[in-house]
């Protein structure tokens, strides 16, 4: 038989292609264990310097208000690790949110330069040949410059701010 070719299926909405428009709003509400139950490697190396995700008892979760932690516990003691206690776990949510935050930062200016950019160059290229200008053209321009007051800075901010919670600095 020939082997069928299978598109990727993955869990969670940031792993599927084109997610970038999305990177503000990750789908976890828990920033240390993403919802997995499982403090994040990167996260758990601040604790654990040299911790190896593939031979090392795995970090549980114990953030107040994430229930996720609860469901390795049936693997027993001598394959999870109890050391990180809420005030840790915690603390590391709070440097995972500010991550993000940092990050959507960079996306969201990166992303209106891009479109800042390709506006431009339509009213550049548009004005070089004003006079053949079309109808269709016009809608183009419009709807450009429409997409940019769109997502105005402050615009930004408000979206960061709501998705991401805290004060925008
Ligand atoms: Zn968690």
């Amino acid at each position: 038989m020939n082997l069928p070719e299978l598109p990727r299926e993955p869990i969670r909405e940031e792993d599927k292609p084109g997610y970038e428009k999305q990177i503000w709003s990750p789908s976890w509400r828990c920033f240390c264990c993403q919802d997995t139950g499982r403090v994040h490697a990167h996260l758990v190396k601040l604790v654990i310097p040299d911790y190896d995700f593939d031979c090392d008892r795995i970090p549980i979760c114990q953030s107040p208000g994430c229930k996720f932690g609860t469901k390795w516990l049936h693997l027993g003691t001598a394959n999870i690790d109890m050391r990180l206690t809420a005030p840790i776990c915690q603390e590391l949510d709070r440097i995972s949110r500010d991550d993000w935050r940092n990050t959507t930062k960079l996306q969201f200016e990166k992303y209106r330069q891009r479109i800042e950019a390709s506006f431009n160059q339509i009213v550049q290229e548009r004005s070089l040949t004003k006079r053949d200008r079309t109808d269709n053209d016009n809608r183009e321009v419009a709807q450009r410059k429409a997409e940019i007051e769109a997502i105005s800075p402050k615009q930004w901010a408000v979206m960061r701010k709501s998705y991401l919670g805290g004060d925008d600095e």
